[in-house]
Formats: C-alpha cells, sequence, structure tokens
C-alpha cells in the first residue's frame, strides 16, 4: 500500500469527528426518513428521501474520500452505470465498451440504448487502443476486465479518447479506490459496484459515481432523483461500515492472491493463470505503472468445466457463488454464464481467511 493510501485510510476512520458535537454519536446514525421536518422556506435542508439523505451523505463523504472526488451513491452498480449512460448520452451518440468486461452493460447498451439511437462498438480490453476513439461520445473502459483480468493503459485511453471528443468513464470495482485510481490516470468519471469488496460481506448490493467534473456529478445526482433509483439508508450504512476496514480486508485479499496465484502457477493441475502480479503474465509491466495493488481476483483454467466444477465443490474454504471480494473466498466457472472464456476457467475471489489454511484447502481439492 503506497503512502497516500495509508494516509487516506487512516484519515478515513476520523473524518465523522469534524462535525460531531459533544454528545453525537460516534458512529454514523442509520437515519430512515421519507420526510423531514420543513416548516416555510425548503431551501438548504433535506426535503425529501428522495432528494437526499444524512445516510447516504455519511457513505458519500467516505467514497469521495477515497478517490479525492465527489461521490454519488447508487442501490447497485449497475444503477451507478446506468445514471452515467442514460444522463450524459443523447440521441445519435455512440458508445464504445469492453467486449470482455461485466457483460451486463452490454445486454443494457442492446437492451436499452441501442432503441433510443445510442449505438455502440465493443473491443477486447487488452487491445483497447487499437483503432483510436473517432465518433465515440463516451468511452466505457474496465481494468482488469472481468473476468478474463485482461488489462488497459488507463492514462493512455483517457489522453486519446479526450482529445477525440469522448467522456472516459472507468469501472474500478475489480481493484477499488485502494488498488487503483483512474480519477489519477485523467477519466473523467469512476463507476464501481460497491457491493463487491467495498461493502464485503456479500448481504448488500451498492455502487457509486465518483468525478471531479461538477456537470457530471451533477448530471448523475439529477438522474438520481428524478429516475428515482435510490439506495436504501440501512444499505448506505451498511456499505459505510464496510469501507471502515475495506483498507485491512484488501490487504489481506491481496497479499494472499500475490502469494496463491505464484504457487498456483507452479501446480501441474493447473492449465493457465491469470493474475496482474506475477512476473509473465501479459498485463504485468502495465499493472506495475497504474495499480497500487495487484488486485485479489485469480483466474485459473482447469482441464475441463467437470474438473473445474468438481474443484469449486471439493474446497471447504471455497463459496460455488457468482459475484466477488466477499470476505470469504469464493469462485465460479464463468463459462456457465456464456462470457468467452474456457470451459475449464475459474474466477477465484481470495478473501480474508488466514493464507496458509486458504492456500492449504486449494491444493488439497486441486489433488482431488
Ligand atoms: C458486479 C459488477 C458490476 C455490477 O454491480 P451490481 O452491484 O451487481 O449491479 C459492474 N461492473 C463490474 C466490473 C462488476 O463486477
Amino acid at each position: 500500500m503506497t503512502d497516500s493510501a495509508s494516509d487516506r485510510a487512516a484519515r478515513l476512520a476520523h473524518l465523522r469527528r469534524e462535525g460531531l458535537e459533544k454528545g453525537d454519536p460516534v458512529p454514523l446514525p442509520l437515519t430512515l426518513a421519507a420526510m423531514f421536518h420543513l416548516p416555510g422556506d425548503p431551501a438548504g435542508v433535506s426535503q425529501y428521501g428522495r432528494f437526499a439523505n444524512p445516510t447516504w451523505d455519511g457513505v458519500e463523504k467516505l467514497l469521495g474520500h477515497l478517490e479525492d472526488a465527489t461521490a454519488v451513491a447508487f442501490p447497485s452498480g449497475m444503477a451507478a452505470i446506468s445514471a452515467v449512460l442514460f444522463s450524459l448520452l443523447r440521441t445519435g451518440e455512440r458508445v464504445l465498451l469492453p467486449s470482455d468486461g461485466y457483460y451486463t452493460v452490454r445486454v443494457l447498451a442492446e437492451r436499452f440504448l441501442v432503441p433510443m439511437g445510442i449505438g455502440f462498438d465493443t473491443r477486447p480490453t487488452a487491445g483497447f487502443l487499437e483503432d483510436g476513439f473517432d465518433g465515440y461520445r463516451l468511452v466505457f473502459l474496465e481494468t482488469p476486465a472481468n473476468p478474463g483480468l485482461d488489462l488497459c493503459d488507463i492514462a493512455a485511453v483517457a489522453k486519446k479518447a479526450r482529445a477525440a471528443g469522448a467522456l472516459v468513464i472507468a469501472d474500478n470495482t475489480t481493484m477499488t479506490p485502494y488498488g487503483q485510481r483512474p480519477l489519477d490516470l485523467g477519466v473523467d468519471a469512476v463507476v464501481a459496484a460497491d457491493t463487491k469488496a467495498p461493502n464485503g460481506h456479500s448481504d448488500t448490493l451498492f455502487g457509486h459515481v465518483t468525478s471531479r467534473n461538477e456537470t457530471i456529478v451533477a448530471a448523475v445526482r439529477d438522474w438520481r432523483k428524478l429516475a428515482g433509483g435510490i439506495p436504501g439508508p440501512f444499505e448506505a450504512w451498511l456499505v459505510h461500515r464496510g469501507l471502515e476496514t475495506l483498507e485491512v480486508r484488501f490487504e489481506r485479499m491481496c497479499n494472499s492472491a500475490e502469494l496463491i496465484a505464484t504457487r498456483l502457477r507452479d501446480h501441474p493441475r493447473v492449465r493457465a493463470l491469470r493474475y496482474p502480479g506475477l512476473k509473465d503474465d501479459p498485463g504485468h509491466a502495465l499493472a506495475v505503472r497504474q495499480m497500487q495493488r495487484f488486485g485479489f481476483l485469480i483466474g485459473l483454467t482447469l482441464g475441463s468445466a467437470d474438473e473445474a466444477e468438481a474443484f469449486i465443490d471439493r474446497c471447504a474454504l471455497i463459496q460455488p457463488a457468482t459475484s466477488f471480494g466477499g470476505v470469504h473466498t469464493s469462485a465460479e466457472r464463468r463459462a456457465r454464464w456464456g462470457d468467452a472464456v474456457d470451459a475449464g476457467f475459474v474466477r477465484l475471489s481470495i478473501g480474508c481467511e488466514p493464507t496458509e489454511e486458504l492456500w492449504n484447502a486449494i491444493a488439497s481439492a486441486l489433488e482431488g
């Protein structure tokens, strides 16, 4: 973890202190409110539960602190992505999406953007810079891409796409604000699913948009308020609690993933391995340049679909589940959803279990 990340993590735990009056609760209160006391002139205060909520403010303060930006909270990662696409795009404009990123974004574009006259193209993350960005109003990148873990050069994409007149949006879900800082690398906005590591306990869906561009912040806030897809206060409270321990969890997860990836690479049962932290990974040189850590996701390919399923089922310390980033290690065979990966490809999300115990369980499940 870099010094600035440690500094941000240290201050995060004390951010609330600034505004406290004597006798106030130290932890963030959960405020469930549709109505607010509102006599006379309604300006300048919370007016109605679809417009504002103090618990949203609490979680947005932490997210904004982590990314040095303004954060807007959403009820899921897809709600955050939808807010960006639907508030910033107009009929006749064109979007570029990764062909190997989170697949729901492509389905959303096909199902809802195209009928509104907003076209889209897709391109593999590893070759995202090829063919330039002429003609795009919005370029959406995801690195490392979920699930294949290919990378693209965020600073180079941001520079070239912005020069071509596009807004550049980065999905930072796989890395979290502690692992990668796309806004520092020049993108216009970050979107992320806090459902994953930021909440970290697999009990809540949540998302956010962060930006240093006030026009973008105002657009997504208006979208949330007017379209009405707002986060629940209790979910916001849970994510606030999760963010307070994200740095500790993320450190353990990344440290374990680095060690386990090295051992998996040398394991005779593993046909192929993707982890940006491995020196021979195609994304390694770029990962060293643009990521603070190498993340907690590992892509491993076993001999067949059956072998992959048996490995996941057999391992006592792996939850067979979709989604990732929880305190418990989880895994799934992504081809079961139709992702363009090998039938034996397993996306392994390393959790917070003690490292050697986790490795022993993985190694014995590989032995069969
Ligand atoms: C999970 C995920 C999303 C969507 O998040 P939800 O909270 O499920 O809506 C978006 N992007 C990436 C990269 C994801 O992994």
